[in-house]
């Protein structure tokens, strides 16, 4: 088991695994997601014990995530660009994989496919933007619709 220190900076936990070899300017501070700090200000509240498997799953992260290239989020899996927007050096994470779907799919007719092999966005039937599995529902007919706009109907219901 190796022991890391839990960071508390700004109010939030972080895991701290140490400096980030590429930029040492940046800590590396897991929070559910493969994060990047600086760390100015930082209270050590406790420990955390993790075995190889937990930390080879960060490691991963690390190496497969990070922040992407369009909207700055960070997330656990990046890919490259589709071609449409291909940026070199930048990665891009799946929401706005998902979100260029449908704009593409919807002004070009040009579907640039799924985001990768386990990939299980679907198309919303009303507002034709592509979401994760985990964020649809199944109408009677078996057409996929996003939480957003089942949320709206039940709302427009009497
Ligand atoms: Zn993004
Ligand atoms: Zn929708």
């Amino acid at each position: 088991m190796a022991v890391y220190n839990l960071l508390r900076v700004e109010d939030r936990l972080y895991i701290h695994l140490g400096a980030d070899e590429h930029d040492p300017v940046y800590q590396l501070a897991y929070d559910g997601l493969p994060n990047r700090i600086e760390i100015g200000e930082a209270e050590v509240v406790g420990t955390v014990e993790m075995s190889p498997e937990q930390l080879e799953k960060i490691r991963a992260e690390y190496e497969n995530g990070g922040e992407c290239g369009w909207c700055g989020e960070i997330a656990a899996k990046l890919r490259h660009p589709h071609l449409y927007d291909f940026a070199p050096g930048e990665k891009m994470c799946k929401s706005c994989w998902n979100h260029d779907r449908g704009v593409y799919l919807g002004s070009y007719g040009d579907d640039i496919g799924p985001y990768d092999e386990s990939d299980d966005s679907k198309q919303c039937v009303v507002c034709r933007q592509f979401r994760e599995g985990k964020k649809l529902v199944t109408l009677d007919n078996g057409d996929p619709e996003c939480e957003e706009c089942a949320q709206h109907m039940n709302d427009a219901r009497p």
